[in-house]
């Protein structure tokens, strides 16, 4: 059997740097940490082995966290304390409210976050009705929206084609022939209802996605700016994986249930062949690989490469002792994402 990687999988650059600010911290002493820093539980039970105490106020997050304890709310922090601040980030309130409390914060937040949270705040105060393509209730898009108050989130393009209904009355000519101005007439023409939309995106949404939200509200408003914003990780991790999907029999696809990445991963490579998402190798089972000669991996960013590796582990034990070969490995050029 054939054992194929993705061109990128598994940790990203901004993941990998919170989990080293996370445990550099640590090092120090015990820490809070204010939302899961990552979404991968074997790396955030690491990181509350080595002392750190998770806090979930975020209701979506909390929902997806339960095998681990964990306080509800900053207040329940003492002051002074440490916190060290999720990598997707948070809201301006969290901060501000960690700061009155005399926290001592350690903001892991992505710097492409942070973009995002800047290019949010621009929009708004340029007067852009900002439109965030994300996953409701997502802390990741959460903070976004704390920093362009007016922002209306949508996940996909039905949602976006649903706002700001145009006008329905229609007026004749001979109507408009009797409009003193030219503002008249555009005011009685129906017109787009909203000047300026701005919008951007989650870090981890697809190209398509975006695309799609942007052309779904294209005739509502005079100027519809979009952003990019999608992280780099995103550009490499999925389409590698979708073109990957494309050359084999089976694709496993590594990563957190709570991993809004690797389910985007994993329901694009579902569209190209047999795909299935795990968190571990425990999930694998053995009738996924009957007759199969070529298998492909993708992995979510908060992915560890312990995890793939297990993965890689077992498939080349099942080869072995199902079909007597030698499984042979790819694995691309490291890619840097
Ligand atoms: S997925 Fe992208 S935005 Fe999120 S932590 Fe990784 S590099 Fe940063």
């Amino acid at each position: 059997m054939k054992i194929e990687l993705a061109r990128a999988a598994g940790f990203c650059f901004g993941v990998k740097r919170s989990v080293k600010l996370s445990h550099e911290t640590l090092d120090q002493g015990p820490a809070f940490l204010y939302g899961m820093p990552v979404h991968n539980q074997r790396v955030v039970q690491k990181i509350i082995d080595h002392g750190g105490k998770l806090v979930e106020d975020n209701p979506y997050a909390a929902s997806k966290i339960s095998r681990f304890t964990h306080l509800n709310s900053m207040d329940e922090i003492p002051a002074g304390s440490t916190v060290l601040m999720r990598a997707h980030g948070v809201t301006v309130q969290a901060l501000e409210k960690a700061k009155e409390k005399e926290l001592k914060i350690v903001d892991t937040t992505c710097p492409f976050v942070t973009m995002v949270h800047k290019t949010a705040k621009v929009l708004f105060d340029e007067k852009y009705q900002v439109i965030i393509v994300g996953e409701h209730g997502h802390p990741e898009v959460e903070g976004i929206k704390s920093y362009a108050p007016n922002a209306i989130v949508v996940e996909n393009a039905e949602e976006a084609s649903k706002l700001f209904p145009r006008k329905t009355q229609y007026y004749t000519n001979d109507e408009l022939m009797k409009a003193k101005t030219d503002a008249e007439v555009v005011e009685k023409l129906h017109y787009p209802v909203l000047t300026k939309i701005g919008i951007v995106s989650q870090t981890t949404q697809s190209n398509d996605n975006v695309q799609a939200v942007a052309m779904a509200v294209m005739g509502k408003a005079r100027e519809v700016r979009v952003y990019n914003t999608i992280c780099n990780a995103m550009h490499e991790m999925q389409p590698g994986a979708v073109q990957l999907s494309t050359q084999v029999n089976v694709m496993l696809i590594i990563g957190g249930r709570n991993s809004g990445n690797t389910k985007r991963q994993a329901e694009l490579c579902a569209q190209q062949t047999k795909t299935h998402w795990i968190e571990s190798a425990d999930e694998l089972k053995p009738e996924w690989f009957t007759n199969v000669k070529h298998v492909g991996i993708g992995a979510g960013a908060s992915t560890p490469d312990e995890d793939i590796e297990d993965v890689i582990a077992w498939l080349k034990k099942y080869d072995k002792e199902t079909n007597h070969v030698e499984s042979e490995i790819i694995r691309p050029a490291y890619v840097v994402h």
